[in-house]
């Protein structure tokens, strides 16, 4: 879908932060088998554990890393042959006094054009490219917008504006601009490559329209405990919330260390089938108790499951309920939680 609304436009793919929580090594290999050949992750250390992972199926792909070089780590990015995203002059200097040492070195370098977080300024990109450093290859031009997920702000036209300006200075490297949400942008904003993180992975990346992705994440916690309560009684850290008799209780091997964010106490839900059942109580560091009473008595058993994020109730209604965006519990699965590979991951 996402090459599709591109056109002939390339479509990278970022995997930063463990691709967004999923698992790093499946959801490359996968992507790479499906054709993406431009990646993207933030640090050193997810840069090393991407080829390596890629090595056997990917040999050719470019790794970039948002982060840049830090001092020290010049010679793994060379094993590594990962490409920096460089936004600071120090850095460039730094990469470039190690090209010249050593024929040449690859960079791509990142332009702030209204996000005010990492990037070049535009008189420190104008100083760049009046007298572009020796020993860099500049093979690629990014910046990255604030507000591509909501298409009207003006913002949005400024940022492309600058860009503009600064790509037809370096008229040489490939121009990527756009996040998930900028592809569904006006096709102008496309460039040469786009940069999509959330959406591969489900996410509603314009939170206004109907999400156009399929939703490829669901989340399942496991039953340890079946209860049927005799009279009223009170469930959980401090009790607060108090249950009457006739009622039943699951409790899930599933708590806030997985991630399952605390905020949802008394108010989350889940899935037993069709049915929605309630958060009762406190949600716990490794266990949340549910109440099935609505679920159908023969539908359960010690061992079955209970969705959390799935068809009725999708990451981002999860995040809504929570507070918070759709990336941060992506991000946010905890190590604990068994990842489940459905169909080839190559
Ligand atoms: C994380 C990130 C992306 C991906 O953004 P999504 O909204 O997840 O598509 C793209 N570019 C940069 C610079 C990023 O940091």
């Amino acid at each position: 879908l996402l090459q599709s609304q591109l056109g002939g436009v390339e479509c990278g793919a970022v995997v930063k932060a463990n691709a967004y929580g999923l698992g790093l090594g499946p959801v490359a290999r996968r992507l790479a088998a499906e054709g993406c050949r431009r990646f993207f992750i933030a640090d050193i250390n997810e840069g090393v554990l991407l080829r390596d992972t890629l090595a056997p199926h990917a040999a050719d792909a470019t790794i970039y890393a948002f982060d840049g070089v830090a001092s020290g780590d010049e010679v793994s990015f060379d094993n590594h042959n990962l490409v920096p995203v460089l936004g600071d002059p120090d850095q460039i200097a730094r990469w470039a006094a190690h090209g010249r040492a050593n024929g040449g070195r690859r960079a791509a370098i990142k332009l702030d054009t209204g996000m005010g977080r990492a990037g070049l300024t535009p008189v420190e990109f104008d100083a760049f490219a009046a007298s572009p450093a020796d020993g860099l290859e500049v093979e690629l031009i990014m910046s990255h917008l604030a507000c591509a997920d909501e298409p009207d702000n003006p913002l949005n036209r400024d940022q492309l504006a600058r860009f503009r300006i600064a790509r037809d200075r370096l008229p040489d490297a490939r121009a990527s601009l756009v996040n998930s949400a900028g592809i569904f942008l006006d096709p102008d904003f496309h460039f040469d490559l786009a940069r999509p993180g959330a959406a591969l992975y489900g996410i509603n990346c314009v939170p206004d329209q109907p999400n156009r992705m399929a939703q490829v994440v669901r989340l399942q916690a496991k039953i340890l405990r079946l209860r049927d309560v005799d009279s009223e009684m009170s469930v959980g850290y401090g009790a607060t919330r108090r249950v009457p008799g006739g009622h039943r209780l699951a409790t899930v091997a599933m708590g806030y260390a997985d991630g399952y964010p605390r905020t949802l106490s008394n108010c989350g839900i889940g899935y037993v089938g069709d049915t929605e059942v309630p958060v009762v109580g406190r949600i716990s560091m490794d266990l949340t108790t549910f109440d099935v009473t609505g679920a159908p008595a023969d539908a359960l058993n010690t061992g079955d499951s209970i969705e959390l994020i799935g068809p009725h109730y999708d990451v981002d209604d999860l995040a809504r309920e929570t507070g918070t965006i759709g990336y941060e519990i992506l991000a946010g699965l905890g190590a604990r939680i068994a990842r489940v590979y459905l169909g080839s991951m190559g």
